[in-house]
């Protein structure tokens, strides 16, 4: 860990400090926003920072890598960690604070307790990842103890972790707003991600046609194709550009419930998650 304190942003590991500054501005009758993050920021990171401050409230950001939502044969340890750049893009976006604490301060030893998710977290990134939510539920649940935000912004871009939380937080009566920020895209469509830099060149040029085969399939649900074959049409498309498709599916949009048979009666998502070697992209659309 670097020298905190030369960040050119307030920055804590310490939870009583974080605490003592949060509570000065609530005090002063001001409202705290808060965006959670695994740092390797840009300019989506960046974009809730900027809601957060529309809503007329300080910001505080975190930046963890959260073990609890890595498998083990997955990319924590190669996950990139670029905290000096990621303070410097903090302070330029005039976010008033960076909590950046260590992993064995929210995992102690003998942190013995799970969470355990329905609904929103059913199915999707489950079917594939069956550890993630757990993990991404039980980082959000003690950072949100330990910030004690009046509201919190996700991006749209995790569209099934943003319906995740918005459950957690209505099922547990947390008194957080949470607010969904749209997702910030690459000239060509490619959805703004962290893990893009593990992309080579070719890859990138190939990422970009995952947003074409979402607006796509979006396109052709909004204009009254049934569900099931327009899916049949995106997945053709999705296994010829990439390695390997994880799904490609039309869901409710209010609680990722699967569609009735046939055309889309009611507001729907498309989301997909798909492969380029070894990076995984994920990504999904409103319909209509
Ligand atoms: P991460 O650091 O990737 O876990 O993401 C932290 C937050 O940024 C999550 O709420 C993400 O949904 C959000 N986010 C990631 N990529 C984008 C993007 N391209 N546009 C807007 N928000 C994003």
């Amino acid at each position: 860990m670097s020298d905190l304190s030369s960040l050119p942003i307030a920055t804590t590991a310490d939870l009583d400090q974080l605490r003592k500054k949060i509570r000065g501005w609530q005090r002063d009758g001001q409202r705290v926003g808060f965006v959670p993050t695994m740092g390797a920021l840009h300019e989506g990171h960046l974009s809730l920072i900027k809601l957060a401050q529309e809503r007329g409230s300080r910001v505080v950001a975190s930046i963890f890598v959260n073990p609890a939502q890595f498998a083990p044969h997955e990319d924590f340890d190669a996950y990139p960690r670029t905290l000096r750049d990621d303070a410097a893009k903090l302070a330029n976006a005039d976010c008033d604070m960076l909590y950046a604490p260590l992993a064995s301060d929210l995992y102690p030893d003998g942190f013995a307790t799970e969470l355990k998710l329905g609904g929103a977290a059913q199915g999707l990134e489950t079917d594939f990842r069956p550890h993630f939510f757990a993990g991404v539920a039980i980082v959000v649940a003690k950072l949100f103890n330990r910030v004690q935000p009046d509201l919190a912004v996700f991006g749209e871009k995790d569209y099934q972790q943003l319906l995740v939380i918005k459950q957690m937080v209505r099922d547990l009566d947390l008194p957080i707003s949470i607010i969904p920020g749209p997702t910030l895209r690459e000239r060509d469509g490619l959805a703004l991600s962290s893990r893009n830099a593990y992309l080579s060149t070719k890859e990138r040029e190939i990422a970009a046609g995952l947003h074409e085969i979402l607006t796509g399939f979006a396109r052709d649900l909004a204009n009254g194709t049934d569900w099931e074959t327009a899916q049949g049409k995106a997945l053709a498309k999705a296994a010829s550009a990439f390695d390997r498709v994880d799904y490609i599916e039309a869901r409710c949009a209010a609680t990722l419930a699967p569609l009735p048979a046939g055309p889309v009666d009611r507001p729907a998502r498309v989301l997909a998650a798909v492969w380029l070697g070894k990076t995984r992209l994920i990504d999904n659309l409103a319909v209509g």
